[in-house]
């Protein structure tokens, strides 16, 4: 087994996480079976307690695992499930260390850092199978929680012997327009934090505005104590599925594999998305801070071939006057309500569905945004006024939207809502028959709440055999799964997450579906 680990330097978000699955997917084209482990030095069990305008989405695994996004690039890149297995946090190996203690595991020792935690974090490594390895340490070197799994990965890498390991340090290189230069002292400086750890790079991967001068490789490699064939530039991309791609045209993939003794096969086939076409999509969406808020969803649209759709702050449609909505709404051919906790901005996505609905312009809801699919309705079409969901309104005479029994009893937050893949079934006369061509699909939740078909029977048709025209409930478990209005162009709403199974070369053909009635004319 051999292992690659990936660091990173000078500050966060230079694109570590799609470096670092690049290189996987970069290697898993040369034959070999690639297993991930993804690191966060966070205190948090796991990422689902994050707010994404911080962290950026929660990414769901089949298992119902709450993931960091990066596991989400992994999937799409390597074309492979993640599970809980594929991320370790802090927060995990802490509290594992301390419930160690108190069952007397450790008895007789002082528990300590080293070899303690040490060892909880080696075991980890030793679990992950396959040819290779890609190991992802989140955060920047030097800061005070990733020392640990630093130190554990140099202990890991002397068990495992060094000849079996790969240490890949990316980090950013500033330009400097006013003097027209790239400046190496950052990333120095990084290397040097890095070498105080005990880990010395076998490669640097430099990421920059736009390509890097020999002469700045040269530096680099002279100061980071490696030869400048060891020395990578990767600049900005338009479109990051091409890295793979550039990876191996710089011949990385073919470094790495020397380094650690691996064959490397003369083909290389890689291909990827080229988001060019324009669906003028709008989404409307309250986590504005950064694009990875909703990033399963943005890549899902990049995955099927087009731009990127565009944000729009459900907040700021509030209190326009319906004249000033429509002026903005009639600009794009298709609406995206992802999905969402709290009441910020709830009102604002509830005026842009009864838009799309009124005005028959393509509509996908995705959780929050199905279940404001059927608060639209029973509000505007069944005359329920006030209806809500409990979430939003806990006193709402007509709760359309309310929690889930099982949820009722559970206390605690993390890890507890409706998590991971459950079975769902289809009805055949519904137009998401027609997207999947199957009646039984798998689709992954991530939800406390769910439509209230019960208590409203007469507002929704949930028989199987054909629609009316009502609110009909598409596909079902213990749960409603999705509403559509079949005589519309495309006007569904899921309860799950299609968009965290979009893969490169094979995107949710809910997506697919969505994205091409957007096109067509009317
Ligand atoms: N807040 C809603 C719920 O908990 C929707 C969740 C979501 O969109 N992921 O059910």
């Amino acid at each position: 087994m051999k292992y690659v680990t990936i660091t990173g330097g000078v500050l966060s978000g230079i694109g570590k996480g799609i470096t670092a699955a690049s290189i996987g997917s970069a290697l898993q084209s040369q034959e070999l079976s690639v297993d991930v482990l993804k690191i966060d030095p966070y205190l948090n069990v796991d990422a689902g307690t994050m707010n994404p305008n911080q962290h950026g989405e929660v990414f769901v695994t089949q298992d119902g695992y709450e993931a960091d996004l990066d596991l989400g690039h992994y999937e799409r890149f390597l074309h492979k499930n993640m599970t809980r297995f594929n991320n370790l946090t802090a927060g995990q190996v802490y509290s594992n260390v301390l419930k160690k203690e108190r069952n007397g595991e450790y008895l007789g020792d002082t528990v300590q850092m080293i070899p303690h935690v040490t060892l909880e974090i080696k075991h980890r490594l030793s679990e992950l199978k396959g040819d290779i390895a890609i190991v992802e340490i989140g955060g920047t070197v030097g800061d005070i929680e990733s020392e640990i799994f630093l130190e554990a990965i140099r202990e890991f890498s002397m068990d495992v012997g060094h000849s079996n390991f790969l240490f890949v340090h990316v980090t950013y290189v500033p330009y400097l327009r006013v003097t027209n230069e790239f400046k190496t002292k950052p990333t120095q400086q990084s290397i040097q934090l890095l070498r105080r750890s005990g880990i010395i790079p076998d490669i640097i991967v430099l990421r920059g505005e736009k390509k890097l001068p020999q002469n700045t490789i040269d530096k680099v490699a002279l100061f980071g104590g490696v030869s400048p064939k060891a020395v990578f530039g990767l600049e900005d991309s338009e479109n990051v599925y091409s890295i793979p791609e550039k990876i191996h045209t710089l011949g990385m993939d073919k470094f790495v594999m020397d380094k650690v003794g691996l064959k490397p096969l003369s083909s290389f086939s890689w291909n990827y998305p080229k988001p060019e076409k324009d669906a003028k999509i709008a989404m409307i969406g309250k986590y504005l801070s950064t694009d990875d808020a909703y990033k399963s969803v943005l890549e899902s649209v990049a995955l099927c071939g087009y731009k990127k759709p565009k944000m729009i702050d459900s907040e700021s449609l509030e209190n326009l006057p319906d004249g000033e909505l429509n002026e903005i709404l009639k600009n794009y051919s298709g609406i995206i309500i992802p999905g969402g906790f709290g009441k910020r901005g709830i009102e604002g996505m509830i005026r842009a569905i009864k838009y799309a609905r009124e005005h028959d312009v393509p509509l996908l809801g995705l959780c929050l945004g199905m279940q404001l699919m059927t608060i639209e309705y029973a509000r505007n079409v069944a005359g329920l006024k006030g209806a809500n969901s409990t979430e939003f309104d806990p006193n709402t005479p007509y709760p359309i939207v309310d929690m889930m029994e099982e949820q009722k009893r559970i206390l605690n937050f993390g890890g507890t809502m409706r998590l991971g893949s459950e079975e769902i079934r289809v009805f055949e006369w519904s137009n998401l028959y027609k997207i999947y061509s199957t009646g039984s699909i798998s689709e992954r939740h991530r939800h406390r709440y769910e439509v209230n078909v019960n208590a409203f029977k007469d507002i929704f048709r949930t028989k199987e055999s054909e629609p009316s025209d009502r609110l009909n409930v598409a596909a079902v478990s213990e749960f409603v799964e999705a509403v559509e209005l079949p005589e519309k162009r495309f006007y569904i709403g899921v309860q799950y997450h299609p968009e965290y199974v979009s893969k490169v070369s094979k995107p949710h053909p809910i997506f697919s579906k969505f994205l091409e009635t957007c096109t067509n004319d009317k």
